[in-house]
């Protein structure tokens, strides 16, 4: 019997699923998600993005057996399970989404494809986000965006029945997070997988949370309300990008039109759906830039001069710096902090510490149950000061402190220490005259100090830094290979804006959301 393997990747969901309908259309289906060792392997996989896609994979299980399909989870390397079904049921076609990944997932797509053509098998990837396969053509690209974004949303065929496949063995259970290599701990707090809970959260951010979003979203504190937190469900595909972004043109033109600050709110955040593409669109036209400068005119700025007590001063939240090191610690509970609060991150490890982009994003993607790749490392870029195209904004951590957190609600809350600082020493802790640690019980600087000694002068180290990166950018070999990478990844502000007049297309049949 000839039939088609569904291989469900980063979209874990059964609605507006393009390559299921299409292998629904051309037969019976087998619906497999594999486990691939290899994977779980890579140094940015971690336990709460295991654990997280297990949760996914309970909801898309149930989805798929509410319509009379099965879903099957293999344990194995995708090449070697579809080697391994294909000779004991040979089979005529892969659906997929098209994935945008890591390296390694990258190369594994590569062996699929060897193995299709090898055994005449074809592999039919469907796009699943405006992100073009290979490299795009920077101008038409909001237009094609938008062209995707606006087309119906796939349904299923109104069969009673599908027709299904079974597995020709019996699957053991999927292994738990240690038996694949991975030790770090779950995150107590982190959100939970799976589709119902993405859509309860859409739901509640698009009928009213999106009122706080512009001009909530900075705050470390406020942002946890104000932001979607539609983040990890989007990079696992439990939602589609297309059904959300339907659903806020929905709300948008609806017959109660939200008020202006809620309407700010919602196209603030539809923005953000535009650059969730326009950054996985860099990493997929050049996939080096997981590994490499984007701009190779900065080689060597920093690999030479890795610092290890810099770089573990980071990664354990005792910079010293309370915002930083509050966040540190936020991250290791829940997975997630606000943008700004990220970006602050790097920065600090970029300049004042002067770390390399590499060994921080690879820490950072284990902490970011988000972590999608194509936003992951051209942000670790852009805030580093690598891809040679964006502005270099630095932030102060000290400044941030004062703008976001001036009574000092988000570190009193993350760093218990914090709470006997009275609020004349919030900011620069460190400065606090023995006399008074003693009286507040605390104990700053040493090594098993209540609060550490930030291990560099911030405002010199920043000094030096910059004055280092601008040297750079000034050569001439430097200034140069601008207009080359502006070409292929920079984003084109006045194709979007005329694209955005473009009339939203909303089937509000197929908006389950509203
Ligand atoms: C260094 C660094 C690393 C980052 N790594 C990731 C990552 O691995 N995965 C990830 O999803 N986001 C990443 N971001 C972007 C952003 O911080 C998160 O998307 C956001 O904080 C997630 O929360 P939310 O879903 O509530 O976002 P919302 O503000 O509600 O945004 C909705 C969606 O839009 C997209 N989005 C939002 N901001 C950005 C942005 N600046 N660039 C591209 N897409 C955006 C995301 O898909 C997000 O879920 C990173 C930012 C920085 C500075």
């Amino acid at each position: 019997m000839s039939y088609s393997v569904v291989w469900f990747k980063k979209d874990l969901r059964l609605h507006d699923h393009a390559a299921l309908r299409q292998a629904l259309d051309a037969g019976p289906v087998l619906c497999v998600f594999c486990v691939e060792p290899h994977l779980w392997r890579q140094a940015d996989a971690s336990t709460q993005h295991y654990r997280f896609v297990i949760e996914c994979l309970r909801d898309l299980w149930s989805e798929l057996r509410s319509v009379g399909l099965k879903l099957h989870v293999v344990t194995a390397d995708a090449p070697d399970f579809m080697e391994r079904l294909f000779a004991a049921s040979p089979f005529k076609r892969i659906y997929s989404h098209q994935e945008t990944g890591n390296g390694a997932s990258f190369q594994r797509d590569i062996a699929v494809a060897r193995w299709c053509c090898a055994h005449g098998v074809a592999w039919h990837e469907v796009p699943q986000f405006g992100v073009q396969r290979g490299s795009a053509n920077r101008d038409a690209w909001s237009r094609h965006w938008h062209g995707h974004m606006s087309l119906p949303q796939s349904t299923l065929p109104t069969a009673s029945a599908h027709d299904t496949v079974p597995l020709p063995w019996v699957e053991p259970p999927p292994p738990d997070a240690l038996t694949l290599g991975l030790q770090q701990p779950d995150k107590p707090r982190r959100q939970a997988g799976g589709r119902a809970i993405a859509l309860q959260l859409l739901r509640s951010f698009i009928a009213d949370r999106s009122r706080q979003y512009r001009g909530g979203i900075s705050s470390p504190l406020r942002a946890v309300d104000a932001c979607s937190r539609s983040s990890p469900y989007l990079t696992w595909g439990c939602l589609s990008v297309r059904e959300v972004w339907q659903a806020v043109q929905y709300r948008r033109a609806s017959e109660a039109p939200p008020a202006p600050k809620h309407l700010a709110g919602l196209n603030a955040f539809g923005s953000r759906l535009h650059w969730h593409c326009h950054f996985i669109q860099k990493l997929e036209s050049e996939p080096s830039i997981e590994f490499h400068n984007m701009h190779r005119g900065y080689d060597g700025l920093r690999e030479s001069e890795h610092k290890p007590e810099h770089f573990a001063a980071l990664v354990s939240g005792r910079t010293g710096w309370p915002l930083v090191d509050a966040c540190v610690a936020m991250l290791r509970e829940t997975g997630w902090v606000n943008f700004r609060m990220r970006a602050m991150l790097v920065s600090v490890a970029a300049y004042p510490l002067w770390l390399h982009w590499r060994p921080v994003g690879e820490w950072l993607a284990t902490e970011f149950l988000d972590y999608e790749p194509g936003i992951h490392w051209s942000q670790m870029q852009m805030q580093s000061g690598t891809t040679g195209i964006n502005t270099a904004r630095i932030y102060n951590p000290i400044k941030q402190a004062r703008d976001q957190d001036p009574e000092g609600r988000f570190v009193r809350e993350w760093l218990p220490a914090m709470r006997k600082v009275p609020d004349t020493w919030l900011f620069e802790p460190w400065r606090m005259p023995a006399e008074m640690q003693l009286r507040c019980g605390l104990r700053v600087g040493g090594p098993d100090a209540d609060i550490p000694t930030p291990l560099v002068d911030l405002e010199r180290a920043t000094r030096l830094a910059k004055i280092r990166l601008f040297a750079l950018r000034a050569q001439p070999e430097v200034k140069a290979a601008k207009a080359a990478i502006v070409r292929q990844h920079g984003s084109r502000t006045f194709v979007r804006k005329r694209a955005g007049k473009v009339p939203p297309v909303a089937v509000p049949a197929q908006l389950e959301l509203l």
